[in-house]
Order: C-alpha cells, then sequence, then structure tokens
C-alpha cells in the first residue's frame, strides 16, 4: 500500500532550543530493539540542553531508590533503562572551518521522516563563515531487517569550492542517563551505571563493551565507517571512546558519502556480546547499504499493508495518524525478553518502564493488525511470572501472582505505592490482554500454552486480595486508572475487571477442558476444580459500586463524598496538577487526571445499562483534566458510542497531534505510546463501533461531518476485513480468510466478498 502522506517535513530547520529538543524526539530512529535519538551529528554549542541517547530495548541496571522511612516491602530499588554508547557524533570539517548549524549562513535546510523508506533525513545548504558552500544529505536508518543495525549515510557535495575536506567521526563509551530532579516522570539523578570496560579496533573497527553497574549485565557497540572514494581512514581509541579520521579532496560539484555503520549487542540476549557484535557488523557490510534501504521498504510495504488507515479529506489528521502508528511498529519490542515502554525508544521519561499502557492501549491495535506481536508482549508477561510471584508474596498474598505496575524485567519498580503497586487493575489488564488476543485469534494453543496460566494465576490473587462483605464480594485499598485518586475501597474500574478475569478462568478452564488441553497447565500451578467454582462465585457476587441518586457508577465507595475540584478556576499554568499540588490535597478532591470510569464503560460495556453509561460520561467529564496523555482517546470513544460526534472529534482531535504538537510538553522526554495506541482505538473502536466479543464481531459506523471517508484494514481470526466508511454507507471486503458473520447496528450479516449496509448515523 502507497501510504497518503508517508513523509513528515520541517523545512527550515529552527535552531530554537526547545524546539530541537522536542524533535530529538519527533524524528528519532528506533525498531524496537535499539532506539537513537535524532541528535545532530555536528553537535551543539556548549550551554544548549540537548537529551543525547541511544537504548536497547529492555537493557538495564538497577538504581537506588532509598526510601525516607523503611516501611516493610517498600521498593528500595529500581530499573533504569541505560543511555548506551554514544556513535551519533560526525564533525565535517572543510578547509579548517567546522559545519555547524550554528556557525555561517544557512541558506536551506529541512529534516524529515519517511515513513515508507523507514528512514530519517536532514539536508542543508550551509555556507561557511569564509564561503564555502556545501549541500550536506544526512540519512539515518535503524534497521528492521538487522535490529542491531544503526547506520548513518552522511553524504557532502561541494557547491563553489575544491578543496580539503576532513571527518572526524566519534565513538562514545563514557555516558550518562538524563535526569531531572523538579519532573517525577524522569528520573531524578543519574548515577554511573554503564562502567566501559573495554575499547578495541580491529580491521579498523572499533568496539566498545561495558558492564552495568549492578545488574550484571554488559553490552558492546561495534562501529565502522566505509567512505565512496579511497582514502585512509584512521580509527584510533582514547579513554574508552574511539575517533576515526578522515581526509581527502573534493572536487566543485563532487559528492562525498561516508557511511557509519553501528551495531549493538548485550548480554540479556547474546552469551558474548563483543563476538557478536563483530558477526553483526560483519553481516551488515557484506552487503551494499541499498540493500537494507530496499529491506528496510519491503518490510514497512507489509506493515503499512496489514494496518491500512486512511482519512480522505483530511491530510494532516491521516499524516498524524500514520506518524502514531509508524512509531508504534518502531517502539514495540520484537522479542520476549522486552515489551513496550511508555516512551518507547525515544527518550529517557518513565526510564524505559513497562506499565500498563501496553495491554489496554498498544496491544489492541496488534491484536488487529499484527498479532504475533500481541503473542510476544503476553510472551513477556509469562516469562516474568517468577517474578510476579514473589511480587505478590512481597504484599502478603498466600497465592497468585501480582504483576509490577512499572519494570523492565518483571520486578516492580514503583517507588511511590499509592500510585504505583496499589494499581492492582494491571492484573486484570493483563488478563484482559489474553482474553482479547484470544478473542481476535482464537488461538487456544497459545492460551492453553501460556494464556491460561497468566488468567488462573491473577485470578488466584483476586481471590486472596479481596473479601466477602454482606454477600457481595469486593476488593479494598487499590488504586484505580486514575492516579489523582489513590487507595479507594471498590474501585469500579478494578473490580469489573477482576469479575472479567474470573469469569474468563472459569471459561478457559471449560474450553481447555473441552479441547483436552488442560492438563499440562492445572498440573503446572496445581490448579483444583475447586479454585474455580470459587472463582464463579466471587465473579457472581462482585460488588460493583452504584449510585442510585446520580444513577452512575461512582468511580469507588468514597469518590462522591468529596469536594468537587474547580477545573474551571485553575490558573492554567497549574496543570499537570500533579507538578502543582500535593498529592494527598488531590486525593482528598474529586479530579481525575484520567479516564477511569469511563474506560470501563468502553472495554465492558456490557456490565452497564446504556443510561448509566450515559450519566457516567457527563459525570466525569467534569471532573477529568487529562493530565494523562491516555484519556482524551478514550473520552473520544465513548462520546462515539453516545453520539456526541463534535466531542468525540475534538477529543480524537487532541490524541492525535500529541506529539507533533508537543501539547502535553514533555515530547522532549519521549513519545507517548499509550497514547499512540489509544488513537488508533478512536478511530476503528469509536468513529466506526468496532467490538470483538465472544458472540462475535460488532460494527456500529458513524463519519465525522469534516471527512469524506475514512478506511480501515483488521485482521479477525483467519480473516482480514477491510471497512470503508463512506458518507452514506460502509463498504465491508473480505481481504483474506473464510466468510464471517458481522453485526452491524447490532443486526447480523454475512460477509462473503463484499457487504455494503447503509450507515445509520452520522458522526
Ligand atoms: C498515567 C499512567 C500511565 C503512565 C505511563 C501516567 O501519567 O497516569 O496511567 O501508565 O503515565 O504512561
Amino acid at each position: 500500500m502507497k501510504l497518503k502522506q508517508p513523509i513528515y517535513e520541517i523545512e527550515n530547520i529552527s535552531v530554537d532550543n526547545n524546539e530541537l529538543i522536542v524533535n530529538e524526539t519527533v524524528f528519532h530512529n528506533a525498531n524496537g530493539y535499539i532506539g537513537v535519538r535524532s541528535n545532530y551529528e555536528e553537535g551543539y554549542p556548549e550551554d544548549f540542553d540537548t537529551i543525547r541517547g541511544s537504548y536497547i530495548n529492555g537493557f538495564y541496571d538497577i538504581a537506588d531508590m532509598r526510601q525516607a522511612e523503611s516501611l516493610y516491602g517498600l521498593v528500595e530499588d529500581k530499573q533504569t533503562m541505560l543511555n548506551i554508547a554514544d556513535t551519533q557524533m560526525i564533525h565535517l570539517i572543510l578547509d579548517g572551518e567546522r559545519f555547524s548549524l550554528f556557525e555561517g549562513t544557512v541558506l536551506h535546510s529541512k529534516r524529515w521522516l519517511d515513513m515508507e523508506q523507514g528512514i530519517t533525513g536532514r539536508s542543508i545548504v550551509w555556507c561557511s563563515p569564509s564561503g564555502k558552500q556545501v549541500e550536506i544529505v544526512i540519512k539515518r536508518m535503524t534497521s528492521f531487517h538487522q535490529l542491531s543495525l544503526f547506520t548513518i549515510e552522511y553524504a557532502v557535495k561541494a557547491l563553489n569550492f575544491s578543496g580539503k575536506i576532513e571527518f572526524c567521526s566519534y565513538h562514545i563509551g563514557e555516558v550518562f542517563n538524563y535526569s531531572d530532579e523538579n519532573d517525577p516522570r524522569v528520573a531524578k539523578e543519574s548515577g554511573r551505571y554503564l562502567i566501559p570496560s573495554m575499547a578495541i579496533i580491529e580491521e579498523g573497527a572499533s568496539y566498545l563493551t561495558s558492564n552495568t553497574s549492578k545488574s550484571g549485565l554488559s553490552v558492546c557497540t561495534g562501529v565502522k565507517h566505509i567512505l565512496s572514494q579511497n582514502a585512509s581512514i584512521n580509527t584510533t581509541s582514547f579513554e574508552h571512546s574511539a575517533i576515526t579520521k578522515i581526509e581527502t579532496l573534493i572536487q566543485e560539484n563532487e559528492t562525498i558519502t561516508l557511511t557509519k555503520y553501528t551495531v549493538f549487542s548485550d548480554s540479556i540476549r547474546q552469551q558474548d556480546c563483543m563476538a557478536h557484535a563483530k558477526v553483526e557488523l560483519e553481516k551488515a557490510l557484506a552487503v551494499p547499504l541499498e540493500a537494507f534501504y530496499e529491506a528496510q521498504r519491503t518490510y514497512l510495504k507489509d506493515y503499512w499493508e496489514n494496518c491500512l488507515l486512511e482519512i480522505k479529506g483530511d491530510d494532516d489528521l491521516t499524516e498524524a495518524v500514520n506518524y502514531n502508528m509508524y512509531q508504534l511498529i518502531q517502539s514495540v519490542g520484537k522479542d520476549e525478553y522486552c515489551n513496550i515502554t511508555a516512551k518507547g525508544l525515544s527518550g529517557e521519561g518513565y526510564e524505559g518502564h513497562y506499565f500498563w499502557d501496553t495491554e489496554m492501549y498498544i496491544e489492541p491495535f496488534f491484536n488487529l493488525t499484527e498479532p504475533s506481536i500481541t503473542k510476544n508482549l503476553i510472551g513477556f508477561r509469562y516469562n516474568t511470572m517468577e517474578q510476579a510471584r514473589e511480587n505478590a508474596k512481597l504484599l502478603g498474598h498466600k497465592k497468585g501472582v501480582l504483576y509490577p505496575w512499572r519494570t523492565i524485567m518483571g520486578k516492580e519498580c514503583s517507588g511511590f505505592f499509592p500510585s504505583g503497586t496499589a494499581g492492582y487493575h494491571i492484573n486484570g489488564d493483563i488478563a484482559y490482554s489474553v482474553i482479547s488476543y484470544y478473542l481476535a485469534t482464537k488461538d487456544l494453543d497459545f492460551i492453553a500454552d501460556k494464556g491460561a496460566e497468566i488468567i488462573f494465576e491473577t485470578a488466584r490473587l483476586w481471590m486472596d486480595v479481596g473479601n466477602y462483605y454482606k454477600d457481595s464480594f469486593r476488593i479494598n485499598e487499590v488504586t484505580g486508572p486514575d492516579e489523582y485518586t489513590c487507595m479507594v475501597n471498590n474501585n469500579y474500574y478494578t473490580n469489573v475487571s477482576a469479575q472479567f478475569n474470573l469469569q474468563w478462568a472459569a471459561k478457559f478452564y471449560e474450553l481447555l477442558k473441552a479441547a483436552k488441553k488442560l492438563a499440562p497447565v492445572m498440573e503446572r500451578i496445581g490448579l483444583s476444580e475447586f479454585e474455580i467454582t470459587e472463582f464463579k462465585h466471587a465473579a457472581a457476587c462482585m460488588y460493583l459500586p452504584y449510585d442510585e441518586t446520580l444513577k452512575i457508577n461512582p468511580q469507588d465507595d468514597s469518590f462522591l463524598a468529596k469536594k468537587v475540584w474547580d477545573i474551571e478556576n485553575t490558573p492554567k499554568e497549574n496543570f499537570p496538577l500533579l507538578l502543582h499540588y500535593h498529592p494527598l490535597h488531590l486525593y482528598r478532591h474529586q479530579v481525575c487526571k484520567q479516564a477511569d470510569t469511563v474506560l470501563a464503560h468502553f472495554i465492558f460495556e456490557d456490565a452497564q445499562s446504556m443510561n448509566t453509561i450515559r450519566n457516567s460520561y457527563a459525570y466525569y467529564e467534569k471532573v477529568t483534566t487529562h493530565d494523562s496523555s491516555l484519556s482524551t482517546c478514550i473520552f473520544s470513544i465513548m462520546a462515539s458510542k453516545l453520539g456526541l460526534e463534535d466531542k468525540a472529534y475534538d477529543y480524537f482531535g487532541d490524541s492525535a497531534k500529541l506529539d507533533l504538537f508537543n501539547t502535553h510538553k514533555n515530547t522532549k522526554d519521549g513519545i507517548h505510546t499509550a497514547n499512540m495506541g489509544g488513537n488508533f482505538m478512536a478511530i476503528v473502536y469509536g468513529f466506526a463501533g468496532l467490538r470483538i466479543k465472544e458472540s462475535g464481531i460488532y460494527f456500529a459506523p458513524a463519519i465525522p461531518k469534516l471527512w469524506d471517508e475514512y478506511r480501515f484494514q483488521i485482521n479477525y481470526e483467519d480473516s482480514q476485513i477491510k471497512v470503508e466508511v463512506k458518507a452514506k454507507e460502509t463498504i465491508y471486503t473480505l481481504v483474506k480468510g473464510s466468510s464471517k458473520q458481522l453485526y452491524v447496528y447490532g443486526d447480523c450479516y454475512e460477509l462473503k466478498t463484499v457487504l455494503i449496509v447503509p450507515n445509520k448515523q452520522s458522526c
């Protein structure tokens, strides 16, 4: 498929520091294994604020997180994603004058991200202080074909002179992480986590290895340069780093290209990462760079083919939505050693941690477009079950597993438990993701292998944390999705997701039994039939708070008894509230950081009547600040469900442009991957009304007034279905696979090849 807006581009690059630091994120390169921020090869002035970074998904050290009071079980250390060796720096010197955007005259400049080619680039026409003009084109790629590989292709054309040019290219081993002691969303301080251990030069390549200070891991980077013409390339090492110098002559109108290859290897995945880096570098150099560009195009062609999404009538939004989907494939881990971090591999916000964002915002996208990725993501949770079991024990539970609120290798990393570890809904979220994967694929083998164990063990945890009171099953002292309301009894979202988890534990038990696939998992975890009966009973008795006067589901037992926060009269500069008010002050008010009950009403819509859902939406909308990037997409989906056309559209627009317009003012710390998945959901689940349930697949399409048409494609079971929503009708096409029954506005149809159904309402 050809993308309508494949290139996101900025003409005339500004040298404003605030813009550049955001664009380091926006134009970063990543492939799910490595990520490199878009720092300039030539560097910046000394007082410039920049976050230089290259990261490996899942590669971490352990950092101290001392608690002021050592209460039992509080987390005293955390995993933190590390900044790996810096291989971005290349100085270009023209007869003694060093190229910099901050000196001389920039005659023309632009930077771009090409989402079909999978590369980012900059092109600059520069005039040096003495008048030498050059055209520089720099292209960067993190290869989807060879995940270890990052390349910089640096082409220089002499426009009005002939003379000496020199490249000085660096490979720096001593690097640090970024920190900001005033922002709780990034690390408070940066220790010396990565300790350089060896630097060698071999056959013109430099290899640097480093060991982590505490986690016992090591990493190696290998770098080699190739020049488009003959010249001596001289690489030497110094202080855990290497420098490569190349001097040559350039003629007027001639172009000289330097290609810098970097490979990354880490000891989580490889036994000997230096040896592995050598193999990877050799592999990369064995074919021309063009072959990697070709492989990159092919990979992305398949990707876009699977997740076709186009909005006709609004090119800006199409571009923003494509950008978001591109970031998802760049960010998501491609093996079971890692997952998808809240900020992808684009920055150090949230220290590279994995949250519930994965299960509730990102897997729904991959379930529909590339379910094998969801399988990996669930596989990661499966592989970290032992740590989740230990976590449950630490928290006093006698059985089951409790997944960490935030983590890299499976151990809890949240230092502030009220809005961290207390978020027990993470268990329900992970269970929900397993169930959703199953409903979209019907892959019962995976459930037998891994999924059921997660479902049974998380169900066990609910039995241990909850208790019966007045004949109903209650869950006390937890935090729901809204982090401005912590440590409450019977958070509606938590209870309804626990109920779903328990119900599905019983369902999977029956399904696996019927398929004769039950025995191995029962044996592995010693599950008894009696426990299944207990699960069913607790689910049936689950207490779901309901307020008779307002006819809504209160967020929890005490929410409605609190003072309402005056959002309207809160100064604009005091948002996000978390940076300006003490947590206790926030907790005492009715004020929500993000969708909570409203999210529950989206994913468990059959648990309540349409009236309750409508009333709840109206109620929570007034008390929600959307300080979290996980919120507006959900409000958009629910506004669509309720036929609130303009609201659905506005919330969708806010979420689509969040990173491209830096609306949350922290894109410099990384992209917001959950929002990106949520943005896709706002179209597919929101405007098109998709739901996948046990009883089948449902649509209820509507089209925003400003659009002529939108279309997308999804996988469902063994089929692929294209959906084209036009002004008056929607066309469903079976792209491949067997015919399917679809429910459209509640009516059942058979999709054999093409089905056309008139639209009911226009949104
Ligand atoms: C949100 C959480 C989210 C985390 C990481 C926080 O601001 O409140 O729900 O998991 O960011 O994205």
